[in-house]
């Protein structure tokens, strides 16, 4: 959904108008942001270091595709603002370069951010923007687990079937497997019990969503 800053601006501002007129609790204390406990857990950063320079937005190389900007989405969960920052198209245009990353005048890992906010879509069944970006993660992930490395022809068959645009880019596919880029069988890694321990220990950092709830 290519946008412009313009766009980006308003759409920030419309949510920042909701969350004006939401009722404020009558004690003195905020309510406790388990969301960005949640998101500075999994992606090991304190996201309340971003003061909002605009760095990060201004080297990303995809931000006109983006609904919102990179900085928008760290105020967000600053903010407490699950539902938006989960939700918007952003957190999956990001491609986790981490151009914005080596920016950050705070050190904040802002691609780590993206992708904590990615699964926790997931984890939350928040996936109604950007499905086609989210499965080809899925089919990715899928043959990478199955076999310890990436099947390229595997991953982006399934994609292709599952968007139903089976005859899309068929040139550049035949034009790679006759250059020998995609491999038609799978090789599976050899250790098996290493491969299984890592994708063990990443449902376990995935349940970790749950013990900050
Ligand atoms: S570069 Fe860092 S401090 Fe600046 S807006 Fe982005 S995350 Fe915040
Ligand atoms: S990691 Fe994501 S947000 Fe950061 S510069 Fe790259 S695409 Fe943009």
């Amino acid at each position: 959904m290519p946008t412009n800053l313009a766009e980006q601006d308003h759409k920030m501002i419309r949510i920042m108008s909701t969350l004006k007129q939401q009722p404020t609790p009558d004690g003195s204390q905020p309510p406790v942001n388990r969301f960005k406990k949640i998101i500075d857990h999994v992606a090991r950063q304190t996201v309340d270091r971003c003061w909002h320079c605009g760095t990060c937005s201004a080297g990303c190389p995809f931000v006109e595709h983006m609904d919102l900007l990179p900085n928008h989405v760290i105020r967000l969960v600053q903010l407490n603002q699950r539902e938006a920052a989960l939700k918007c198209h952003t957190i999956w245009i990001c491609v986790g370069c981490h151009t914005c990353s080596t920016q950050c005048p705070n050190s904040i890992d802002i691609a780590s951010v993206m992708d904590a906010l990615r699964q926790l879509a997931i984890h939350d069944g928040v996936i109604d923007t950007e499905t086609d970006i989210y499965n080809f993660h899925r089919y990715v992930y899928q043959s990478i687990q199955k076999h310890g490395r990436l099947n390229k022809l595997e991953a982006l068959s399934r994609f292709k079937l599952g968007s139903g645009q089976i005859f899309s880019d068929l040139q550049a596919g035949l034009k790679m497997l006759t250059r020998g880029k995609l491999d038609v069988l799978p090789h599976n890694i050899d250790d098996r019990g290493a491969l299984a321990d890592i994708f063990a220990h990443y449902d376990e950092r995935r349940r970790s969503f749950d013990t900050h709830e």
